[in-house]
């Protein structure tokens, strides 16, 4: 029986909304008991918001989701919340590790001090951008540009906190301006390969590369459009055909689940929630995975990260 960890998913907005985290739901695409039913064993959950409200609203909608993640998931019974590596060997059978991330650091403006902040409420994690600008640097839909002087600033300071460092959604030249900041291994945690399906949001071979050769993580992404390009093809079985990708590109070291549920429209065509992540590991064995290398990217290369790279 396969374990599961993922490194994205939207469903702290739910949340937000009034969803009911620890008890089963009929709508969105994960809750405790269906995590859990699912085999789920680590989950990182990312405070999302509008960022074309500005940095002043960005900020305090930042902090009332943190806050509200406090209350409404990472203080449940049979939560543990993961903010350094002795929190992974503490864990006990049937609990789900959490991880608190941060999508798109709007809320910085030019205030680094803020990172400290939200590593004090228990932040491990923040992706640069989405798909807008922001103070650090361009995100996919923004235009072409790298990192801002604060962008720099924020990649130094984040590694000092143990803060780790996600690409997703950031402009190809912030990625490179990123690899020669980065001291630390950082990640892409919800990206395919553009290779496989040529979307703006996926890593093209020599990211994949790089992140390998930095000792990074690439989490798979379910969103379908990141899959494939036509709708027949949007399927777990191309999903796979990402994962084959990158392992032959880069390592299957590298790979790891970041489905990006709650956080996408749609689910490819085998799935309703997060239950029929069960299908992909056949999948996967099917494609020439060996067992050991399935259950290191459905949770076993994740959590050894995390292991390595939280203080
Ligand atoms: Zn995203």
């Amino acid at each position: 029986m396969f374990k599961f960890a993922d490194f994205h998913c939207d469903t702290l907005q739910n949340i937000c909304l009034g969803q009911d985290f620890s008890s089963s739901n009929q709508t969105g695409h994960l809750d405790l008991p269906r995590l859990l039913a699912a085999n789920y064993i680590f989950q990182c959950f990312a405070a999302f918001f509008d960022p074309a409200l500005g940095q002043e609203a960005a900020l305090r909608q930042t902090l009332r989701l943190l806050n509200t993640a406090r209350e409404s998931i990472f203080s449940l019974p049979g939560v543990r919340w993961v903010k350094a590596a002795g929190d992974i060997q503490a864990a006990k059978d049937g609990e789900l590790m959490a991880l608190l991330s941060i999508e798109g650091a709007d809320f910085i403006g030019t205030d680094l001090f803020l990172l400290e902040l939200v590593h004090n409420m228990g932040v491990r994690l923040i992706t640069l951008t989405w798909n807008g600008r922001n103070s650090l640097g361009d995100g996919v839909r923004a235009g072409s540009g790298g990192l801002s002087n604060i962008g720099y600033k924020a990649v130094k300071a984040m590694e000092d906190l143990s803060i780790i460092v996600d690409v997703s959604h950031l402009a190809e030249m912030g990625f490179w301006d990123v690899c020669s900041a980065a001291n630390k291994p950082f990640v892409a945690s919800h990206s395919n390969a553009w290779t496989i399906c040529p979307h703006p949001r996926n890593l093209k071979d020599e990211q994949i590369r790089e992140i390998s050769r930095a000792g990074g993580l690439i989490g798979m992404n379910l969103c379908p459009p990141f899959i494939a390009e036509d709708r027949e093809g949007q399927s777990l079985p191309a999903l796979v055909r990402h994962m084959s990708h990158i392992a032959a590109v880069g390592s299957v070291d590298i790979l790891c689940l970041g489905a990006d549920l709650d956080g996408i429209e749609e689910l490819p065509q085998e799935m309703e929630d997060v239950r029929d992540i069960a299908k992909l590991p056949g999948l996967m064995e099917a494609a020439g995975f060996s067992p050991k290398e399935i259950q290191a990217v459905c949770a076993g290369n994740l959590l050894r990260f995390l292991q390595e790279n939280l203080e």
